[in-house]
């Protein structure tokens, strides 16, 4: 999911909690690694449970700065539904995210679902720096030596749009997954 709809999201809340991964504490040992944003209907929740449950409470200000912090740093957002259409939480993965390793590097099964959108380079603002490839999580971005530019394969790109916040010329843009002749169906 984009940014623009983690913070579209995040303006809906009333409170929100930062807590430890529990993917990364399997993968990496990281006990205190703090990617998960929990969502609350009410922040007198998050302040009740308070340090007993090693939750910080954030303002939503907060919320979002630290978020699009990790936006720059190619973190993808995901939303997760407890209950669907209730969303309870924010993740902000790379590959050592569980989720990310069952459904993209093993294949297992889906568990992480691709957003609405496709990202797409505009060839004649892209000098060819490679400064999105390494943002992306999924190998989406080819560079071809020929063309001095890179490529998005549409088939492989999640639509998180993290690549964009690495191009300095703005030549990366989202559009619409279901009008992509490519991706429309591939979620
Ligand atoms: S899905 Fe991502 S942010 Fe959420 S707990 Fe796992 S690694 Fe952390
Ligand atoms: S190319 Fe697609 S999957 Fe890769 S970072 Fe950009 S939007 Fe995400
Ligand atoms: S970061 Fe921008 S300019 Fe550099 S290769 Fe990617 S799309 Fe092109």
């Amino acid at each position: 999911m984009p940014i623009e709809e983690i913070e579209q999201i995040l303006d809906r809340v009333e409170g929100v909690i930062r807590l430890p991964c529990v993917c990364r504490r399997v993968t990496t040992g990281n006990m205190n690694a703090r990617f998960y944003y929990g969502l609350t209907l009410d922040e007198r929740l998050s302040a009740a449970l308070g340090d007993s449950f090693s939750l910080e409470i954030l303002s939503k200000g907060e919320a979002i700065t630290a978020i699009r912090n990790l936006d720059k740093e190619g973190l993808v957002h995901s939303v997760w539904t407890f209950k669907t259409p209730y969303i309870g939480g924010i993740c902000n993965c790379d590959q050592d995210c569980m989720a990310y390793r069952v459904t993209h590097a093993r294949g297992h099964y889906p568990v992480m679902f691709r957003g609405e959108y496709v990202a797409a380079v505009d060839l004649d603002t892209c000098n060819g720096c490679k400064n999105c490839m390494r943002q992306c999580q999924y190998g989406a971005i080819r560079f071809s030596a020929t063309n001095k530019n890179v490529v998005i394969d549409a088939r492989a790109c999640f639509g998180c749009g993290v690549c964009r916040s690495a191009c300095h010329h703005d030549a990366i843009a989202l559009h619409a997954r279901l009008e992509d002749p490519v991706a429309a169906n591939i979620w």
